[in-house]
């Protein structure tokens, strides 16, 4: 689960690590008093989206000129104007692909004069099962850039988790950012603070780019992106009351809702499948056979023919869905209840694109006899290759 940046401040501000004093708005009106409460002679206004690449990124149906997403402004009625040009555009940024996201919020921030912005990022690393530091000299710029063409610019390395976060850690970033005196210290404390914060909040990803030396020669957080371990918001109230539904895909909402595992993904086939190993082998065999998957869903081992028919629903409700294969193997699952909910959905959604059934395991003979009986034009196959074979030809017409 992704965070608001103004979100992901109050937290780092809540631990004590440094940051820009700002102001969340949501209506335009909001905008003037927000900003008024700030001295400048800078106020920064950044559209609040889940995606990075604001500041390089352009408005749909932007004026000739116009700025980004992250604006630098000299004044509170010049703070304020950005703030309404910006509410309810559509932002499009390296990170959002070409559909751009929607800008509800905007957070108005006490600008900073920067002499140097740098990388630095925490992550969990799956290689070594540990919590790593990445950081760079070359922050405010597209770290993946950087990875490609400069490797040699980034550091990473992961902490032992016995001895957790030690004072040589925060050293080493110091000197591979080239801090100088009291900032070596700040930064030992910042990593620590960082650290502490990752570890006790599950959070998978933290990234701040920049991290930057202001004017007055001291470390502060400019920019920040949190996602935390959604399995592991249980245990977080105060972090599962900061998600924000509308920053997330409508179909994958409605899926979390009913426990599937469901992605969206933009290809023409949807999938109904039993078992994750199982669903990334038939967005394979599609593959193979010349199309690509609209998504992929494991509708898991105790769906229920309410749940089928849900996620029946929300495969349908996809407008780039141009067949369905539903591939399920029936070990717990049982066939027949997977070909009860697909009628079921088939009768209450319709069915406007070709749907393949390849059933097999236990209650198969049930599960067909329901399909077969159901009268609905569905095409029966009898193993994977058929499946895929039959659904892309379906569709390819
Ligand atoms: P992103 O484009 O989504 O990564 O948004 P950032 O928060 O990183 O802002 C983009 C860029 O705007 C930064 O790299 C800075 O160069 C600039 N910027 C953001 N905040 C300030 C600020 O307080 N003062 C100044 N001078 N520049 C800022
Ligand atoms: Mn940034």
């Amino acid at each position: 689960m992704n965070i608001h940046e103004y979100q992901a401040k109050a937290l780092l501000r809540s631990y004590g690590a440094p940051v820009s004093e700002g102001r969340v708005v949501m209506r335009a009106e909001e905008a003037k008093t927000a900003a008024g409460q700030m001295d400048g002679p800078l106020w920064v206004v950044k559209a609040q989206i889940h995606a990075g690449g604001r500041g390089k990124g352009t408005f749909k149906e932007a004026d000739a000129g116009e700025q980004g997403g992250v604006r630098l402004t000299k004044s509170v009625a010049e703070a304020a104007d950005e703030a309404a040009k910006m509410l309810g555009r559509t932002l499009v940024t390296k990170q959002t692909g070409p559909a751009g996201k929607q800008v509800n919020r905007i957070y108005i921030e006490d600008g900073a004069g920067i002499q140097a912005e740098l990388y630095l990022a925490l992550l969990v690393d799956r290689q070594t099962s540990r919590v790593s530091f990445v950081c760079s000299t070359e922050g405010g710029m597209d770290i993946e850039e950087v990875a490609h063409s400069t490797p040699e610019k980034i550091l990473s390395f992961s902490v032992d988790p016995a001895t957790g976060y030690q004072g040589f850690h925060g050293r080493r970033i110091a000197f591979e950012l080239g801090l100088e005196g009291r900032q070596i210290k700040q930064c030992v404390a910042l990593m620590g603070t960082l650290y502490k914060l990752f570890v006790e909040k599950d959070v998978e990803m933290l990234e701040i780019n920049p991290l930057i030396v202001t004017d007055e020669g001291d470390l502060k957080c400019l920019d920040a992106k949190m996602g935390f371990d959604s399995n592991a918001i249980y245990r977080h109230a105060d972090i599962a009351a900061l998600r924000d539904e509308t920053e997330e895909d409508a179909k994958e909402l409605a899926a979390s809702k009913f426990d599937l595992n469901y992605i969206s993904l933009d290809g023409e086939i949807g999938c109904m499948v039993n078992g994750a190993g199982l669903a990334m082998a038939t967005m394979d065999i599609i593959k193979l056979y010349g199309s690509s998957p609209a998504n992929f869903l494991d509708v898991g081992g105790g769906a229920t023919k309410e749940k089928v028919t849900e996620a029946f629903k929300i495969i349908t409700s996809d407008p780039n869905v141009k067949g369905i294969l539903v591939n399920i193997f029936g070990g717990i699952m049982r066939c027949d209840v997977i070909a009860e909910g697909v009628v079921a959905a088939v009768k209450e959604v319709g069915l406007k694109v070709p749907l393949v059934v390849r059933l097999e395991g236990t209650n198969v003979e049930q599960g067909k006899e329901i399909i077969n009986g159901s009268g609905l034009g569905v095409i029966a196959a009898d193993n994977l290759s058929d499946a895929a074979n039959k659904i892309v030809a379906a569709v390819k017409g």
